[in-house]
């Protein structure tokens, strides 16, 4: 409890004795008013100053203006114990609501407990000095005691440890981490001292840019929450015309006496709060988006949210995606030079790419590269890389990038994606290289089959390899040879069909960032240490496990029915109740108690959305 919740409890103590003194004691008229009237004031004065001090604002129906009109019409009328009764229980039930949104932020806040308090870093003259991590530049040396969280990004230059990422990825096992691996800032290093060399200054590393994601994910706000917004907007005018209406027309009618409707007036309006709403459906995405995040699933906001609880089709990309994008050169067939000679071109070539396949040619060639030589280097999406390397022009990549080098390729029975090289026009031979399907792949695609969803797979590598991928996970419909700007073509044809739209993309976020912003929900996958992919799409799986696809579905599909129940409740419950008000059946106490009741139940269902389903 906070400071302002002890200060209503406080007061809600001293209204139940002042006014349970009035109710059970005997004494003469004025004194028993002026009891109400202290209790009334010592629970109410608060929410009438905030509807006086919104009628300047502009804001002039809203909740505080509803009650204060509905309990001072209440006094108006000589019905002291029911103002006292409709303030208090009012308070009661905004303080217990705030009392779960609190409770519900602190949890999603802790478990997003990623954010490194000090980094220890090595000054000269063999000392250490402790900082705050967003002081330490780029390339600092770090370290990191055992039990302690890493500071920053970072390669690990000695010592070995295991390290838990599970506030980052949701992962729950730790790994194994030895020089020369690559940390992330926020991880927890949990056996053994290391010493790391920073690779981010605090702004770009991981942790940072998932914290500014979870931060801001109440900008990107779902068409439900602006529209129950804009219903409280418009609906309170609505409702207090309406109160006025029935507290004037009958009696005016001559069906009964103006105190009469008066009263049912008052009812009306307390009843009509829509505090349930207001409160419950921003939480319960709020709750969703929460659980997500301790799975390692990111929604930027609450319209992916809803944009997953209706996807019909889930796009692929295939490296790194549904296959580990892990490479390994399985065949080497120069033309002219030496194998080593041919593997020294592909390595030089590659040699500031970040693409899978670079990954893999640089892996595997052991001699020493003479960056300094290579001058001019192009990457080509979707195609390979164009580069001059000691004034020579050479061309690594498939068959598309040879046609635009101007050479034939040989033709290679290897399975696997083939990768050619060229040099001033002469085609110098190709490297095979291969990528083992994720085993969790083929469970995805079963399970989104199951929910009715389309799949397919969209690659720019060649038909053969797209096709031993696709039989592998049991995808049916693939698309192979495709550039990056045919699959975002291909992605956009979906979004058009109603079989198929919404549809999400899920990539690697290299080279997909067109296909990511196409469609309906753009998801990078496996983005922790990827500060690129986590700003160009909509969703971000921390981990590299494409099940995530479908816990993000279940999660969205969860949270979306929550958010139906409440509106349904509250509107079901309300419009009852209304006419209830308006026929004289429910009194001011029922009132009260269905609408303090009805935004409890709200609040604690849009709780359940912190627990994910899986
Ligand atoms: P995917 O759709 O499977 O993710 P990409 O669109 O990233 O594949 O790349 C398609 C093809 O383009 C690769 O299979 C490879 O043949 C070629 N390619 C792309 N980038 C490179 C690179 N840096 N070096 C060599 N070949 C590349
Ligand atoms: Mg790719």
């Amino acid at each position: 409890m906070d400071k302002e919740q002890r200060a209503t409890t406080a007061r809600l103590a001293i209204t139940a004795i002042l006014a349970g003194t009035a109710a059970a004691c005997p004494m003469p008229a004025p004194a028993h008013i002026l009891l109400y009237l202290a209790a009334y004031a010592v629970i109410g004065a608060d929410i009438i100053y905030k509807a006086l001090r919104n009628i300047p604002r502009g804001r002039i129906f809203d909740e505080n203006f509803l009650m204060a009109a509905a309990t001072c019409g209440a006094i108006a009328l000589g019905e002291y114990p029911e103002a006292v009764a409709v303030m208090a229980l009012y308070q009661l039930g905004e303080m217990l609501s705030d009392i779960a949104v609190g409770r519900s932020r602190a949890s999603i806040s802790a478990l997003m407990e990623i954010r490194p308090d000090t980094a220890v870093i090595e000054v000269p003259r063999g000392s250490t000095r402790q900082m705050p991590p967003t002081d330490v530049p780029i390339g600092s040396m770090a370290i990191v005691s055992p039990g302690e969280k890493i500071p920053l990004d970072g390669t690990i230059i000695s010592g070995t440890t295991d390290i838990d990422a599970s506030a980052l990825t949701g992962e729950s096992q730790p790994y194994a981490a030895a020089p020369g691996d690559k940390v992330l800032g926020g991880c927890i290093n949990l056996t053994g001292a290391i010493r790391i060399k920073t690779t981010a200054q605090y702004a770009d590393t991981t942790a940072a840019k998932i914290l500014e994601m979870v931060e801001n994910a109440e900008t990107g706000k779902a068409h439900t929450e602006k529209a129950v917004t804009r219903l409280a907007r418009r609906y309170t005018p609505i409702v207090v015309a309406a109160a006025v209406l029935l507290a004037v027309l009958p009696p005016l009618a001559g069906a009964g006496s103006w105190e009469q409707w008066l009263h049912r007036a008052l009812v009306f309006l307390v009843i009509s709060c829509p505090c349930a709403l207001v409160i419950s459906v921003p939480l319960a995405f709020f709750a969703g988006i929460g659980g997500a995040a301790r799975k390692g699933i990111l929604f930027k906001g609450s319209t992916h949210i809803e944009t997953m609880a209706k996807a019909r089709a889930v796009a692929f990309d295939k490296t790194g995606t549904l296959t580990y994008g892990r490479f390994s050169v399985t065949a080497i067939h120069p033309e002219t030079v030496s194998e080593e000679q041919l593997l020294e071109l592909a390595a030089l070539a590659e040699s500031r790419s970040v693409h899978p396949v670079a990954l893999s040619l640089r892996a595997a060639y052991s001699g020493t590269q003479g960056q300094d030589a290579v001058s001019d280097l192009h990457e080509h999406p979707g195609e390979g890389i164009e580069a001059t390397i000691g004034g020579k022009h050479i061309y690594a990549g498939n068959e598309r990038l040879m046609a635009r080098a101007g050479v034939v390729p040989r033709q290679c029975s290897c399975t696997g994606t083939i990768i050619h090289i060229s040099v001033d026009g002469t085609y110098m031979g190709h490297i095979a290289v291969a990528d083992t399907p994720k085993p969790q792949s083929a469970q995805a695609i079963g399970r989104l089959r199951e929910k009715g969803i389309h799949t397919v797979m969209l690659t720019g590598d060649k038909d053969s390899v797209a096709a031993a991928v696709a039989a592998a996970t049991g995808i049916k419909e693939y698309h192979a040879g495709l550039m990056p700007d045919q699959k975002a073509r291909f992605v956009a044809a979906l979004a058009q069909q109603p079989a198929t739209t919404p549809v999400a993309f899920v990539g690697d976020g290299i080279n997909d960032a067109p296909v990511l912003k196409t469609a309906d929900a753009g998801i990078a996958m496996g983005a922790a240490g990827s500060a690129a992919a986590i700003a160009a799409a909509d969703i971000v799986l921390l981990n590299d496990d494409p099940l995530q696809v479908d816990t993000a579905i279940d999660t969205a599909r969860k949270t979306m029915r929550i958010v139906r129940q409440n509106i349904i409740l509250a509107l079901a419950v309300k419009s009852a109740l209304l006419a209830a008000g308006a026929c004289g059946i429910a009194g001011m106490w029922a009132a009260v108690f269905a609408d303090v009741g009805v935004t409890l139940a709200a609040v604690l269902n849009s709780l359940r959305a912190m627990r994910t389903a899986c």
